[in-house]
Protein backbone atom coordinates (compact mmCIF):
# COMPACT_ATOMS: atom_id res chain seq x y z
CA UNK A 1 0.00 0.00 0.00
CA UNK A 2 1.30 3.22 -0.98
CA UNK A 3 2.06 5.93 2.00
CA UNK A 4 -1.14 8.59 1.45
CA UNK A 5 1.28 11.05 1.12
CA UNK A 6 2.95 9.37 -2.27
CA UNK A 7 -0.52 9.55 -3.76
CA UNK A 8 -1.11 11.90 -6.86
CA UNK A 9 -3.73 14.46 -7.05
CA UNK A 10 -5.35 12.52 -9.20
CA UNK A 11 -5.02 9.05 -7.44
CA UNK A 12 -5.74 11.07 -3.64
CA UNK A 13 -9.23 12.65 -5.69
CA UNK A 14 -10.44 9.58 -6.73
CA UNK A 15 -9.76 7.68 -3.49
CA UNK A 16 -11.51 10.40 -1.63
CA UNK A 17 -14.38 10.59 -4.39
CA UNK A 18 -14.83 6.63 -3.48
CA UNK A 19 -14.95 6.95 0.05
CA UNK A 20 -11.96 5.11 0.98
CA UNK A 21 -9.57 8.00 2.61
CA UNK A 22 -10.27 11.11 4.67
CA UNK A 23 -8.68 14.66 3.72
CA UNK A 24 -7.96 14.34 7.25
CA UNK A 25 -5.52 11.42 6.90
CA UNK A 26 -4.27 12.67 3.95
CA UNK A 27 -2.98 15.38 5.54
CA UNK A 28 -1.56 13.88 8.35
CA UNK A 29 0.46 11.53 6.33
CA UNK A 30 1.66 14.93 4.84
CA UNK A 31 2.19 16.72 8.09
CA UNK A 32 3.88 13.64 9.61
CA UNK A 33 6.24 13.15 5.85
CA UNK A 34 7.08 17.19 6.71
CA UNK A 35 8.02 16.86 10.09
CA UNK A 36 10.82 13.85 8.73
CA UNK A 37 12.02 16.36 6.02
CA UNK A 38 13.37 19.27 8.60
CA UNK A 39 16.51 18.80 7.17
CA UNK A 40 15.19 19.78 3.65
CA UNK A 41 14.42 23.58 5.08
CA UNK A 42 11.64 23.33 1.94
CA UNK A 43 9.39 25.41 4.54
CA UNK A 44 9.53 28.73 6.39
CA UNK A 45 6.03 28.51 8.32
CA UNK A 46 4.35 25.10 8.66
CA UNK A 47 0.43 25.57 9.28
CA UNK A 48 -0.23 22.10 10.41
CA UNK A 49 -2.91 23.00 12.85
CA UNK A 50 -4.94 25.23 10.22
CA UNK A 51 -4.38 22.47 7.50
CA UNK A 52 -5.86 19.63 9.88
CA UNK A 53 -9.10 22.24 10.62
CA UNK A 54 -9.27 23.02 6.89
CA UNK A 55 -9.15 19.02 6.33
CA UNK A 56 -11.99 18.37 8.47
CA UNK A 57 -14.14 20.89 7.58
CA UNK A 58 -13.32 19.20 3.56
CA UNK A 59 -14.08 15.79 4.88
CA UNK A 60 -17.55 17.20 6.35
CA UNK A 61 -18.18 18.80 2.67
CA UNK A 62 -17.17 15.36 0.94
CA UNK A 63 -19.89 13.52 3.70
CA UNK A 64 -22.77 16.08 2.20
CA UNK A 65 -21.84 15.46 -1.39
CA UNK A 66 -20.87 19.21 -1.16
CA UNK A 67 -17.48 18.87 -2.62
CA UNK A 68 -15.97 22.28 -4.40
CA UNK A 69 -13.57 20.50 -6.44
CA UNK A 70 -11.29 18.25 -7.96
CA UNK A 71 -9.12 19.81 -5.11
CA UNK A 72 -11.66 19.16 -2.00
CA UNK A 73 -9.07 18.05 0.62
CA UNK A 74 -5.70 17.74 -0.89
CA UNK A 75 -2.62 19.05 0.73
CA UNK A 76 -0.80 22.02 -1.26
CA UNK A 77 1.98 23.75 -0.04
CA UNK A 78 2.13 27.89 -1.21
CA UNK A 79 5.27 29.20 -2.09
CA UNK A 80 5.84 31.87 0.40
CA UNK A 81 5.64 34.67 -1.98
CA UNK A 82 2.24 34.74 -1.95
CA UNK A 83 -0.03 36.91 1.02
CA UNK A 84 -1.68 34.46 3.29
CA UNK A 85 -4.11 36.53 5.52
CA UNK A 86 -3.12 35.41 9.46
CA UNK A 87 -0.17 33.49 7.59
CA UNK A 88 3.44 34.83 8.37
CA UNK A 89 4.79 35.67 4.46
CA UNK A 90 8.08 36.42 4.31
CA UNK A 91 9.48 36.44 0.47
CA UNK A 92 12.24 34.79 2.38
CA UNK A 93 13.52 38.04 3.05
CA UNK A 94 14.97 40.01 6.20
CA UNK A 95 13.35 42.78 4.89
CA UNK A 96 9.58 41.38 5.98
CA UNK A 97 10.59 40.13 9.01
CA UNK A 98 7.54 39.78 10.49
CA UNK A 99 5.21 40.42 8.35
CA UNK A 100 1.54 38.89 8.43
CA UNK A 101 -0.57 39.83 6.12
CA UNK A 102 -4.42 40.98 6.56
CA UNK A 103 -5.57 39.79 2.95
CA UNK A 104 -5.02 36.66 0.89
CA UNK A 105 -3.97 37.12 -2.73
CA UNK A 106 -6.37 35.69 -5.41
CA UNK A 107 -4.43 32.58 -6.42
CA UNK A 108 -4.18 31.62 -2.99
CA UNK A 109 -7.63 32.54 -1.93
CA UNK A 110 -9.05 30.54 -5.64
CA UNK A 111 -7.19 27.59 -3.79
CA UNK A 112 -9.11 28.04 -0.67
CA UNK A 113 -11.84 28.21 -1.83
CA UNK A 114 -11.90 25.04 -4.20
CA UNK A 115 -11.42 22.88 -0.75
CA UNK A 116 -7.75 22.34 -0.75
CA UNK A 117 -5.46 22.37 2.38
CA UNK A 118 -2.63 24.43 2.80
CA UNK A 119 0.04 22.76 3.95
CA UNK A 120 2.51 25.97 4.62
CA UNK A 121 4.74 28.25 3.48
CA UNK A 122 7.42 27.15 1.37
CA UNK A 123 11.13 28.20 0.88
CA UNK A 124 12.50 30.36 -1.84
CA UNK A 125 15.45 32.49 -3.24
CA UNK A 126 14.38 35.49 -1.68
CA UNK A 127 11.72 37.93 -3.56
CA UNK A 128 12.42 34.58 -6.18
CA UNK A 129 15.23 35.79 -7.08
CA UNK A 130 17.75 32.98 -7.91
CA UNK A 131 17.88 29.73 -9.50
CA UNK A 132 19.16 27.60 -6.67
CA UNK A 133 17.07 28.37 -3.46
CA UNK A 134 20.88 29.92 -2.02
CA UNK A 135 19.49 33.14 -1.70
CA UNK A 136 16.84 32.66 0.95
CA UNK A 137 17.06 35.00 4.25
CA UNK A 138 16.02 31.51 6.15
CA UNK A 139 18.65 29.34 4.63
CA UNK A 140 19.34 26.65 1.56
CA UNK A 141 17.11 24.35 0.52
CA UNK A 142 18.19 20.51 0.00
CA UNK A 143 16.83 18.70 -3.03
CA UNK A 144 15.79 15.15 -1.95
CA UNK A 145 18.20 13.76 -4.91
CA UNK A 146 20.94 12.66 -3.51
CA UNK A 147 24.44 11.14 -5.02
CA UNK A 148 26.90 9.68 -3.31
CA UNK A 149 29.46 12.10 -2.74
CA UNK A 150 28.21 13.45 0.02
CA UNK A 151 27.09 17.03 -1.53
CA UNK A 152 23.95 18.22 -1.07
CA UNK A 153 22.16 19.44 -4.25
CA UNK A 154 20.61 22.55 -4.66
CA UNK A 155 16.74 22.11 -5.76
CA UNK A 156 16.70 24.81 -8.22
CA UNK A 157 14.95 27.99 -7.71
CA UNK A 158 13.55 30.24 -6.97
CA UNK A 159 10.35 28.01 -6.00
CA UNK A 160 13.21 25.52 -4.43
CA UNK A 161 10.92 24.39 -1.56
CA UNK A 162 7.85 23.81 -3.46
CA UNK A 163 9.49 21.41 -5.80
CA UNK A 164 11.02 19.76 -2.75
CA UNK A 165 7.45 19.65 -1.10
CA UNK A 166 6.14 17.48 -4.23
CA UNK A 167 9.31 15.83 -5.02
CA UNK A 168 9.71 14.72 -1.81
CA UNK A 169 6.22 13.50 -1.14
CA UNK A 170 5.47 16.68 1.71
CA UNK A 171 2.43 17.81 -0.04
CA UNK A 172 0.67 16.29 -3.02
CA UNK A 173 0.85 19.41 -5.05
CA UNK A 174 1.99 23.27 -4.50
CA UNK A 175 2.04 26.53 -6.30
CA UNK A 176 5.33 28.33 -7.07
CA UNK A 177 6.03 31.81 -9.00
CA UNK A 178 8.01 32.07 -12.27
CA UNK A 179 9.82 35.76 -13.68
CA UNK A 180 12.48 33.69 -15.76
CA UNK A 181 11.80 29.83 -15.16
CA UNK A 182 11.50 29.83 -11.33
CA UNK A 183 8.85 27.19 -11.81
CA UNK A 184 9.88 25.03 -14.79
CA UNK A 185 14.09 25.23 -13.72
CA UNK A 186 13.34 23.41 -10.17
CA UNK A 187 10.93 21.16 -11.58
CA UNK A 188 13.48 19.81 -13.87
CA UNK A 189 16.12 19.62 -11.07
CA UNK A 190 13.78 17.55 -8.72
CA UNK A 191 12.28 15.39 -11.24
CA UNK A 192 8.74 17.35 -11.48
CA UNK A 193 6.32 18.42 -13.35
CA UNK A 194 5.88 22.36 -13.25
CA UNK A 195 3.88 24.30 -15.50
CA UNK A 196 3.91 28.63 -16.32
CA UNK A 197 0.20 29.30 -18.00
CA UNK A 198 0.10 32.14 -20.43
CA UNK A 199 0.81 36.08 -18.69
CA UNK A 200 -2.57 37.28 -17.36
CA UNK A 201 -4.04 33.98 -16.65
CA UNK A 202 -3.50 33.74 -13.51
CA UNK A 203 -4.44 37.13 -10.93
CA UNK A 204 -0.99 38.44 -9.43
CA UNK A 205 -3.03 40.31 -6.96
CA UNK A 206 -1.45 39.53 -3.57
CA UNK A 207 1.85 37.77 -4.60
CA UNK A 208 4.84 39.73 -3.60
CA UNK A 209 6.32 41.29 -6.90
CA UNK A 210 9.53 40.75 -8.40
CA UNK A 211 9.01 41.35 -11.88
CA UNK A 212 5.25 42.73 -12.37
CA UNK A 213 5.41 42.38 -16.55
CA UNK A 214 6.76 38.71 -16.33
CA UNK A 215 5.83 37.28 -12.71
CA UNK A 216 2.91 34.30 -12.94
CA UNK A 217 1.69 31.81 -10.80
CA UNK A 218 1.59 27.91 -11.52
CA UNK A 219 1.48 24.66 -10.29
CA UNK A 220 3.89 21.81 -9.37
CA UNK A 221 2.83 18.85 -9.49
CA UNK A 222 3.74 14.80 -9.55
CA UNK A 223 2.16 14.38 -13.23
CA UNK A 224 0.69 16.51 -15.68
CA UNK A 225 -2.62 15.44 -15.13
CA UNK A 226 -2.33 17.44 -11.56
CA UNK A 227 -1.02 20.37 -12.85
CA UNK A 228 -3.93 20.37 -15.18
CA UNK A 229 -6.31 19.67 -11.85
CA UNK A 230 -4.94 22.63 -10.16
CA UNK A 231 -4.54 25.38 -12.63
CA UNK A 232 -8.51 24.70 -13.29
CA UNK A 233 -8.64 26.23 -9.79
CA UNK A 234 -5.67 28.74 -9.74
CA UNK A 235 -6.76 30.42 -12.62
CA UNK A 236 -9.82 33.05 -13.63
CA UNK A 237 -9.81 36.77 -14.25
CA UNK A 238 -9.68 39.23 -11.38
CA UNK A 239 -10.64 42.79 -11.37
CA UNK A 240 -8.33 43.45 -9.07
CA UNK A 241 -5.42 42.63 -11.12
CA UNK A 242 -5.66 44.89 -14.64
CA UNK A 243 -3.33 42.48 -16.36
CA UNK A 244 -5.61 39.40 -15.55
CA UNK A 245 -7.21 38.92 -18.61
CA UNK A 246 -10.78 38.04 -19.04
CA UNK A 247 -11.38 34.67 -20.61
CA UNK A 248 -13.07 31.81 -19.51
CA UNK A 249 -10.93 28.95 -18.35
CA UNK A 250 -11.11 26.05 -20.46
CA UNK A 251 -11.60 22.58 -18.78
CA UNK A 252 -7.71 21.71 -19.15
CA UNK A 253 -7.96 18.10 -17.67
CA UNK A 254 -10.47 17.21 -20.03
CA UNK A 255 -7.81 18.53 -23.32
CA UNK A 256 -5.71 15.53 -21.99
CA UNK A 257 -6.55 13.09 -24.77
CA UNK A 258 -3.46 11.43 -25.21
CA UNK A 259 -3.53 11.97 -28.90
CA UNK A 260 -0.85 14.04 -30.31
CA UNK A 261 -0.86 12.53 -33.68
CA UNK A 262 -0.78 15.32 -36.65
CA UNK A 263 0.78 17.94 -34.08
CA UNK A 264 3.40 19.82 -35.08
CA UNK A 265 6.07 20.29 -32.16
CA UNK A 266 8.98 22.84 -33.14
CA UNK A 267 12.91 22.27 -32.30
CA UNK A 268 14.54 25.29 -32.30
CA UNK A 269 18.08 25.92 -33.55
CA UNK A 270 18.78 28.86 -31.49
CA UNK A 271 18.66 26.06 -28.42
CA UNK A 272 22.13 24.56 -29.17
CA UNK A 273 24.53 26.54 -27.06
CA UNK A 274 28.27 26.36 -27.12
CA UNK A 275 29.55 24.39 -23.46
CA UNK A 276 26.67 22.75 -23.04
CA UNK A 277 26.55 19.04 -22.31
CA UNK A 278 26.21 16.17 -24.30
CA UNK A 279 23.62 15.24 -22.12
CA UNK A 280 21.46 18.10 -22.77
CA UNK A 281 21.17 17.77 -26.77
CA UNK A 282 20.30 13.79 -26.12
CA UNK A 283 17.40 14.11 -23.59
CA UNK A 284 16.34 16.79 -26.23
CA UNK A 285 16.69 14.18 -29.11
CA UNK A 286 14.85 11.66 -26.94
CA UNK A 287 11.80 13.98 -26.44
CA UNK A 288 11.75 14.63 -30.24
CA UNK A 289 11.78 10.97 -30.89
CA UNK A 290 8.87 10.29 -28.22
CA UNK A 291 6.72 12.51 -30.23
CA UNK A 292 7.95 11.51 -33.29
CA UNK A 293 6.83 7.71 -32.07
CA UNK A 294 3.24 9.07 -30.33
CA UNK A 295 2.29 10.34 -34.22
CA UNK A 296 3.26 13.96 -33.76
CA UNK A 297 5.64 15.93 -36.76
CA UNK A 298 8.81 17.09 -35.64
CA UNK A 299 9.49 20.36 -37.88
CA UNK A 300 12.73 22.52 -37.25
CA UNK A 301 12.35 26.27 -36.51
CA UNK A 302 14.17 29.46 -36.15
CA UNK A 303 13.70 31.57 -33.23
CA UNK A 304 16.44 34.61 -34.68
CA UNK A 305 16.66 36.56 -31.49
CA UNK A 306 17.20 34.23 -29.19
CA UNK A 307 20.42 34.65 -27.56
CA UNK A 308 19.50 38.58 -26.68
CA UNK A 309 16.95 36.62 -24.35
CA UNK A 310 18.84 36.25 -21.42
CA UNK A 311 20.47 39.66 -21.79
CA UNK A 312 17.27 41.61 -22.60
CA UNK A 313 15.87 39.36 -19.03
CA UNK A 314 18.68 40.56 -17.18
CA UNK A 315 17.58 44.47 -17.89
CA UNK A 316 14.02 44.35 -17.90
CA UNK A 317 13.63 41.99 -14.55
CA UNK A 318 16.24 44.43 -12.59
CA UNK A 319 14.01 47.27 -13.89
CA UNK A 320 11.36 46.04 -12.09
CA UNK A 321 12.46 44.90 -9.32
CA UNK A 322 14.05 47.74 -8.26
CA UNK A 323 10.96 49.90 -8.76
CA UNK A 324 8.69 47.03 -7.07
CA UNK A 325 10.99 47.11 -4.16
CA UNK A 326 11.36 50.58 -3.17
CA UNK A 327 8.13 50.42 -1.34
CA UNK A 328 10.63 48.10 1.73
CA UNK A 329 11.78 51.26 3.54
CA UNK A 330 11.49 50.44 7.16
CA UNK A 331 7.81 52.11 7.64
CA UNK A 332 5.33 50.24 5.69
CA UNK A 333 6.31 46.70 6.43
CA UNK A 334 8.42 44.51 8.49
CA UNK A 335 11.77 45.37 9.71
CA UNK A 336 13.43 49.01 10.78
CA UNK A 337 17.00 49.26 11.39
CA UNK A 338 17.17 52.90 13.18
CA UNK A 339 19.37 55.62 12.27
CA UNK A 340 19.88 59.29 12.80
CA UNK A 341 17.62 60.92 9.91
CA UNK A 342 14.94 59.67 7.97
CA UNK A 343 17.41 58.62 5.09
CA UNK A 344 19.81 56.96 7.38
CA UNK A 345 16.72 54.99 8.45
CA UNK A 346 15.75 54.13 4.80
CA UNK A 347 19.36 53.41 3.74
CA UNK A 348 20.49 51.45 6.89
CA UNK A 349 16.91 49.41 6.77
CA UNK A 350 17.36 48.24 3.33
CA UNK A 351 21.22 47.54 3.51
CA UNK A 352 20.75 45.16 6.45
CA UNK A 353 17.41 43.88 5.57
CA UNK A 354 18.22 42.92 1.77
CA UNK A 355 20.41 39.88 0.99
CA UNK A 356 23.55 40.69 -1.88
CA UNK A 357 21.62 39.06 -4.88
CA UNK A 358 18.46 41.61 -4.49
CA UNK A 359 20.66 44.78 -3.43
CA UNK A 360 22.99 43.18 -7.24
CA UNK A 361 19.28 43.57 -8.97
CA UNK A 362 18.37 47.01 -7.16
CA UNK A 363 21.28 48.39 -8.52
CA UNK A 364 21.20 47.25 -11.53
CA UNK A 365 17.62 47.74 -12.12
CA UNK A 366 18.71 51.40 -10.96
CA UNK A 367 21.22 51.84 -13.79
CA UNK A 368 19.31 51.14 -16.62
CA UNK A 369 16.58 53.14 -15.73
CA UNK A 370 18.79 56.49 -14.75
CA UNK A 371 18.65 59.42 -17.29
CA UNK A 372 21.76 58.73 -18.67
CA UNK A 373 21.63 55.13 -19.56
CA UNK A 374 17.49 54.49 -20.15
CA UNK A 375 17.10 54.58 -24.13
CA UNK A 376 20.61 52.58 -24.28
CA UNK A 377 19.57 49.79 -21.82
CA UNK A 378 16.00 49.29 -20.78
CA UNK A 379 14.58 50.85 -23.87
CA UNK A 380 16.75 48.32 -26.05
CA UNK A 381 15.63 45.73 -23.70
CA UNK A 382 12.30 45.98 -24.18
CA UNK A 383 12.89 46.69 -28.27
CA UNK A 384 14.33 43.10 -27.97
CA UNK A 385 11.72 41.67 -26.02
CA UNK A 386 9.34 42.56 -28.63
CA UNK A 387 11.63 40.85 -31.29
CA UNK A 388 11.54 37.48 -29.56
CA UNK A 389 7.57 37.68 -28.83
CA UNK A 390 7.60 38.23 -32.88
CA UNK A 391 9.75 35.04 -33.23
CA UNK A 392 7.26 33.17 -31.22
CA UNK A 393 4.54 34.59 -33.25
CA UNK A 394 5.97 33.66 -36.22
CA UNK A 395 7.12 29.95 -35.41
CA UNK A 396 3.45 29.40 -34.06
CA UNK A 397 2.19 29.98 -37.57
CA UNK A 398 4.36 26.48 -38.48
CA UNK A 399 4.02 24.66 -35.32
CA UNK A 400 1.53 23.82 -32.31
CA UNK A 401 4.39 23.88 -29.58
CA UNK A 402 7.81 24.18 -29.35
CA UNK A 403 9.95 21.50 -27.44
CA UNK A 404 13.55 22.72 -25.79
CA UNK A 405 15.29 21.43 -22.87
CA UNK A 406 14.45 22.91 -19.51
CA UNK A 407 17.95 24.14 -17.75
CA UNK A 408 21.41 23.71 -19.29
CA UNK A 409 22.54 21.20 -16.67
CA UNK A 410 21.41 18.48 -14.10
CA UNK A 411 21.12 20.14 -10.09
CA UNK A 412 24.57 21.21 -8.79
CA UNK A 413 25.60 21.25 -5.04
CA UNK A 414 24.84 23.70 -3.03
CA UNK A 415 27.62 26.53 -2.50
CA UNK A 416 28.40 25.98 -6.59
CA UNK A 417 28.15 29.17 -8.73
CA UNK A 418 27.52 31.14 -5.46
CA UNK A 419 30.74 33.40 -6.20
CA UNK A 420 29.66 34.31 -10.12
CA UNK A 421 26.29 35.17 -10.46
CA UNK A 422 27.07 35.17 -14.82
CA UNK A 423 27.13 31.39 -14.15
CA UNK A 424 23.74 31.13 -12.36
CA UNK A 425 22.28 33.29 -14.65
CA UNK A 426 22.86 31.29 -17.59
CA UNK A 427 20.37 28.07 -15.44
CA UNK A 428 17.27 30.39 -17.41
CA UNK A 429 19.13 30.40 -20.78
CA UNK A 430 16.59 28.08 -21.91
CA UNK A 431 13.16 29.59 -19.81
CA UNK A 432 13.68 33.27 -20.04
CA UNK A 433 12.38 33.64 -23.67
CA UNK A 434 9.40 32.28 -22.93
CA UNK A 435 8.93 33.99 -20.12
CA UNK A 436 9.63 37.03 -22.42
CA UNK A 437 6.95 36.47 -24.63
CA UNK A 438 4.68 35.58 -21.90
CA UNK A 439 3.73 32.14 -23.24
CA UNK A 440 2.53 29.24 -21.65
CA UNK A 441 5.05 26.49 -20.93
CA UNK A 442 5.94 23.29 -18.96
CA UNK A 443 8.80 21.09 -17.73
CA UNK A 444 8.17 17.31 -17.51
CA UNK A 445 11.03 14.99 -16.78
CA UNK A 446 12.38 14.00 -19.93
CA UNK A 447 14.94 11.26 -18.20
CA UNK A 448 18.36 11.29 -15.83
CA UNK A 449 21.32 12.97 -16.55
CA UNK A 450 24.86 11.01 -16.55
CA UNK A 451 25.06 12.04 -12.72
CA UNK A 452 22.10 10.10 -12.14
CA UNK A 453 20.27 13.42 -11.47
CA UNK A 454 16.55 14.48 -13.50
CA UNK A 455 16.52 16.57 -16.51
CA UNK A 456 13.21 18.31 -18.08
CA UNK A 457 11.94 18.39 -21.25
CA UNK A 458 10.53 21.84 -22.17
CA UNK A 459 7.39 22.53 -23.96
CA UNK A 460 6.33 26.04 -24.98
CA UNK A 461 2.96 26.57 -26.49
CA UNK A 462 0.52 29.50 -28.10
CA UNK A 463 -1.32 32.20 -25.99
CA UNK A 464 -3.52 30.62 -24.16
CA UNK A 465 -3.30 27.32 -25.86
CA UNK A 466 -2.70 25.56 -22.12
CA UNK A 467 -5.00 23.00 -23.61
CA UNK A 468 -2.61 21.76 -26.63
CA UNK A 469 0.25 22.04 -24.26
CA UNK A 470 -1.58 19.95 -21.14
CA UNK A 471 -2.36 17.28 -24.20
CA UNK A 472 1.64 17.61 -25.32
CA UNK A 473 2.92 17.37 -21.82
CA UNK A 474 1.10 14.10 -21.07
CA UNK A 475 1.93 12.11 -24.15
CA UNK A 476 5.72 13.00 -23.63
CA UNK A 477 5.33 12.02 -19.72
CA UNK A 478 3.75 8.63 -21.18
CA UNK A 479 6.46 8.37 -22.95
CA UNK A 480 9.53 9.47 -21.04
CA UNK A 481 7.92 7.10 -18.12
CA UNK A 482 9.75 8.68 -15.70
CA UNK A 483 9.57 6.43 -12.58
CA UNK A 484 12.69 7.00 -10.60
CA UNK A 485 12.29 8.37 -6.81
CA UNK A 486 14.23 10.51 -5.15
CA UNK A 487 16.04 9.28 -2.25
CA UNK A 488 16.03 11.75 0.40
CA UNK A 489 12.84 12.21 3.09
CA UNK A 490 8.63 11.56 2.52
CA UNK A 491 9.09 8.11 1.47
CA UNK A 492 8.77 4.97 3.56
CA UNK A 493 9.11 2.11 1.39
N1 LIG B 1 16.41 32.69 -12.00
C1 LIG B 1 15.74 33.83 -12.57
C2 LIG B 1 16.10 35.08 -11.79
O1 LIG B 1 16.83 34.96 -10.85
C3 LIG B 1 14.26 33.61 -12.58
C4 LIG B 1 13.63 33.80 -11.26
C5 LIG B 1 12.15 33.63 -11.31
O2 LIG B 1 11.59 33.12 -12.27
N2 LIG B 1 11.50 34.13 -10.26
O3 LIG B 1 15.68 36.15 -12.13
Amino acid sequence: MTNLNEFTITEARNAIVKGDIKAVELTKACIEAMDGAKDSNAFITKTPDLALERALVSDERIAKGESRSALEGIPIAIKDLYCTKGVLTTAASHILDGFVPTYESTVTKNLKNSGSVMTGKTNLDEFAMGSANVTSYYGPVKSPWKLDDGKDRVPGGSSGGSAVAVAAHLSLGAIGTDTGGSIRQPASFCGIVGMKPTYGRCSRWGTIAFASSLDQAGPMTKTVRDAAIMLQCMAGHDPKDSTSVPRAVPDFEAAITGDVRGLKVGIPKEYVIDGAPEEISEIWKKGADMFRDAGAQIVDITLPHTKYALPAYYIVAPAEASSNLSRYDGVRYGLRVPGNSLDEMYANTRGEGFGEEVQRRILIGAYVLSAGYYDAYYVKAQQVRSCIAEDFTKAFQEVDVILTPTAPSTAFAIGEKMDDPIAMYMNDVFTVPASLAGLPCVSVPGGMGNDGLPLGLHLISKPFDEETLFCAADVLERQANFTTQPRGWGRKR
